[in-house]
């Protein structure tokens, strides 16, 4: 049974309603809650978006070894909080964990049974059109995400699975199947 189902893929791609509509269609899978310093946009919730921390504090938890996996994104660090998978997992329902690629690349090394799942948008214009349309995110911050992405997309083959976000339905059809397969297999 896989302990971990990894979501990846650039930001702005739709892994979060992706998820979204994969746990309505799967209840049963946690979503892992990670750490981040970055600021809470409108709307976000401590402990149920992120766990929002001080570069301080996010620095404790590096030395006391708690991070699966951490990285620095965008100008603020994310993380995989180790009492997040052990909390997370029940029965052997595998948690979900919604990650950028350097992390994936650290859960892969550190729990190689891990299913992975790269979230890939039609085209890069797609991807732009979404940063600008969601609108969380100040025109410089979408100008270093869409840099970051170029390099994310072409690690997309490193990746067990891909999937590529243009109808939601049916990305939400590939990912259920994906996970069910996965699971079923033990
Ligand atoms: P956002 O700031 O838009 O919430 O997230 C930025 C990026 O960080 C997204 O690609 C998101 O998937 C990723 N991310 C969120 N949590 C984690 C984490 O715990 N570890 C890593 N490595 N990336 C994360």
């Amino acid at each position: 049974m896989p302990s971990a189902v990894v979501i990846t893929g650039p930001s702005g791609v739709g892994k979060g309603t992706l998820i979204r509509s994969l746990r309505t269609r799967m209840p049963e899978l946690q979503l892992s809650v990670s750490a981040t310093t970055r600021r809470p946009r409108t709307g976000e919730t401590q402990g149920e978006d992120y766990h929002f921390m001080t570069p301080d504090e996010f620095e404790r938890h590096i030395a006391a070894g708690d991070f699966v996996e951490h990285a620095d994104y965008a100008g603020a660090r994310y993380g995989t909080l180790r009492s997040e998978l052990q909390t997370r997992t029940a029965g052997g329902v595998p948690v979900l964990l919604e990650i950028e690629v350097q992390g994936a690349r650290q859960v892969r090394e550190q729990m190689p049974e891990a299913v992975q799942v790269f979230i890939a948008p039609p085209s890069l214009d797609a991807l732009r059109a979404r940063l600008v349309g969601r609108g969380t995110d100040a025109p410089e911050q979408i100008e270093a995400r869409l840099q970051t992405a170029e390099e994310e997309l072409a690690a997309q083959d490193e990746f067990a699975h891909v999937v590529v976000n243009d109808r939601l339905e049916d990305a939400v059809d590939a990912l259920v199947a994906i996970v069910r397969a996965t699971t079923a297999r033990g």
